[in-house]
């Protein structure tokens, strides 16, 4: 990573267009805070950017112990438009590791073994991942009606009426865990998976869609319904509601040092602004401007400004003290679910892994009753994730349908895990290096009837002008989502103060 020694040296003249003068206080120094801090700082606003904890990024969070590196957090995401420029302006170029191509395969469990998940029509045709009706379902996809109703429809709702349930067990299910350690009965179609519930809509199935969308000739499309589906919904929740990027290529990347690469850069970059280990307890509005309590217990200070960016997960809101009008509108904000999620990297000696740990990793459907959601081969995908002569795993436990799990102590949970390593991927010896990470709240859940939520943020950001919500609860749960979410968030608040001065 290249420090930023001095931010004006990415600021040009045609972006400081809000005026130094302008005060706003950003709270929550995760990737979306982050970023939003840098854009209002780019463009010459005077930020101050307060974090609750001891450190800047959130959910994202690397360490390297004895030769392991294990995130904390996200192990990869999807580049986009506004991704690609943030890592240019922070010179993180060289610092960039893509996925090993093997990454495209993507392992499923069914009846105890691994299964590649179909890329092509022909793999489609001959896998053992679906039955022989299954595959006959999914042809049938573009002969199903749009559905009749109006109104929020879950994901396994829409996805049993198109692809059948087995695709919903062994294809979409799984996914939706990877992405949002969520469950399919009570996710909502069009809050989670946008631009696939758009296809049904515009264009009547998924395949015509597809096709009219990518050109594809019709055979080909309604083969890859499946595929293209779970690979769009992939995509879709890691890149959701980003500006459309034409010229740039989706990249699956990390950092040779980790995902804490780009925070570190952030946070480089706002030398001065940030204020570590000082929670925001109490906002008020005070003759058009903001008023910000934020510190320890006997600490606190307060500073007056004319915006805030709330960048903390939604049911932060619940414990501060705000204005009527805006606990009035909270309410509903701060009810998000995020259910606990355990992140458990184990490290192995090469040889004690019977798997060759070909590809990205595997995911296990929750029919398979397994104590893991999916493991990631960390070694494979990125190099320098484990020393010479070993590798690394990480795997995820807990969310929406089993959170009970998330919360065991390491101990047991590495028990747990190793029972499925040891039947799935032939794990023969103890692991010789084991990192446990509980997120007790892990990803906000999109479920059916959110619109509701969003609309509470929408109302709460009318009734008070100036203030802003912006996170992962808003425009997608993804690092890259929330990059965008970040930048936007910064451009309506230069807007806001441009009207006001
Ligand atoms: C285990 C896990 C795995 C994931 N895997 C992936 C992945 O592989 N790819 C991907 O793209 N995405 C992944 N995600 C999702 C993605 O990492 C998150 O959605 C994203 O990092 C959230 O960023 P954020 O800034 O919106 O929120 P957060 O990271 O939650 O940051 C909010 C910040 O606000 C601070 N805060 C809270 N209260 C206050 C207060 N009162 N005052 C001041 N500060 C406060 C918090 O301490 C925190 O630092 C994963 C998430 C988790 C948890």
């Amino acid at each position: 990573m290249r420090a930023l020694a001095d931010h004006r040296d990415i600021v040009s003249s045609a972006d400081t267009d809000a005026g130094g003068h302008r005060s706003v206080a950003v709270v929550g120094a995760g990737i979306t805070g982050l970023v939003a801090a840098y854009e209002l700082r780019r463009r010459g606003v005077n930020v101050t950017l307060y974090e609750a904890s001891g450190h800047t990024g959130g959910s994202i969070r690397t360490s390297r112990t004895d030769g392991f590196l294990a995130e904390h957090g996200p192990n990869s995401f999807v580049t986009s438009a506004p991704v690609e420029a943030l890592i240019t302006q922070l010179d993180l170029q060289d610092d960039v590791v893509e996925a090993n191509p093997s990454a495209n395969r993507r392992y499923i469990v069914r009846d105890g073994l691994l299964r590649a998940f179909p890329t092509t029509p022909a793999a489609m045709l001959t896998t053992r991942l679906f039955s022989l009706r299954a595959k006959l379902r999914v042809l049938l996809e573009p002969l199903v009606r749009r559905r009749a109703t109006d109104g929020d429809e879950s994901v396994a709702s829409f996805v049993r009426r198109r692809l059948g349930p087995e695709v919903l067990d062994y294809a979409v299910d799984p996914f939706v865990s990877a992405i949002f350690a969520g469950d399919p009965e009570t996710l909502s179609m069009v809050h989670a998976f946008p631009r696939l519930f758009e296809l049904e809509q515009q264009h009547g199935s998924l395949s015509a869609g597809l096709m009219a969308t990518r050109g594809r000739i019709p055979t080909a499309a309604t083969h890859e319904a499946t595929h293209e589906a779970t690979n769009e919904a992939t995509h879709e929740a890691e890149s959701a509601e980003t500006a459309p990027a034409p010229a740039t290529r989706a990249r699956l990347i990390s950092f040779v040092d980790g995902m804490q690469t780009l925070t570190e850069a952030l946070e480089a970059s706002l030398a001065g602004t940030l204020r570590l280990g000082c929670p925001v307890r109490l906002l008020h509005r005070d003759e058009g401007r903001w008023v910000v309590e934020a510190g320890q217990d006997g600490g606190a200070r307060s500073r007056t400004v004319d915006a805030v960016v709330m960048a903390t997960p939604a049911h932060v809101l619940a414990a501060m003290e705000l204005p009527a009008a805006l606990r009035k509108h909270a309410a509903l904000v701060e009810r998000v679910e995020y259910p606990p999620v355990s992140t458990l990297t184990l490290g192995f000696e090469r040889e004690d892994v019977a798997h060759a740990l070909d590809g990205f990793g595997m995911l296990i459907p929750a029919t398979e009753k397994r104590s893991i959601l999916g493991a990631l081969f960390s070694s494979s995908l990125f190099p320098e994730r484990a020393p010479d002569g070993h590798v690394a795993i990480t795997c995820f436990v807990g969310g929406a349908r089993m959170p009970e799990r998330a919360r065991e102590d390491t101990d047991l949970l590495v028990e747990r895990v190793l029972i499925d390593l040891r039947q799935l991927i032939g794990v023969r010896g103890e692991p010789v290096f084991a990192k446990h990470v509980y997120w007790p709240r892990a990803i906000p859940q999109y479920t059916v009837g959110y619109q509701a939520v969003k609309n509470a943020v929408d109302e709460t950001e009318l009734a008070n002008p100036g203030l802003y919500l912006a996170g992962n609860y808003r425009n997608g749960v993804s690092v890259g989502d929330c990059v965008a979410s970040g930048q936007q968030i910064a451009q309506r608040v230069v807007s806001y103060l441009t009207r006001a001065s």
